[in-house]
């Protein structure tokens, strides 16, 4: 889950709509991944239900990674800043990341601020 910063660099360039976008489809996930556990854990288990469950993990996730990958961008320097936080800093840190970054990681842009080149 991501808690936009309210002072952070998504908040002022006016996209935490876009996190909390990502907040819902990962949310979706999280009901499939309960799903796919119970309908592994019946006696006879379903097979197209868990595999509808097992897609719509799938789908949620890679869905999810793709949204935030490519809607996050930079107003300045026009690059998709939420790939380039996901590809370059740590598995376990690319969210915190993301909530706290008071400019863009790419430029240094942040709207309100003269930036010297
Ligand atoms: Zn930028």
């Amino acid at each position: 889950m991501f808690l936009v910063q309210r002072d952070g660099w998504i908040a002022a360039t006016a996209q935490a709509w876009k996190m909390y976008v990502f907040d819902i489809v990962m949310l979706g996930g999280l009901v499939c991944s309960v799903g796919v556990t119970y309908s592994f854990g019946y006696r006879n288990p379903v097979p197209w239900k868990a595999l509808a469950w097992v897609c719509g993990l799938l789908v949620t996730s890679i869905g999810g990674l793709i949204w935030l990958s490519t809607s996050l961008r930079c107003g300045a320097c026009k690059r998709a800043v939420g790939w380039h936080v996901v590809s370059t800093a740590s598995a376990n840190a690319w969210v915190r990341t993301l909530e706290t970054m008071m400019k863009c990681p790419c430029c240094g842009d942040r709207p309100g601020e003269i930036t010297r080149n």
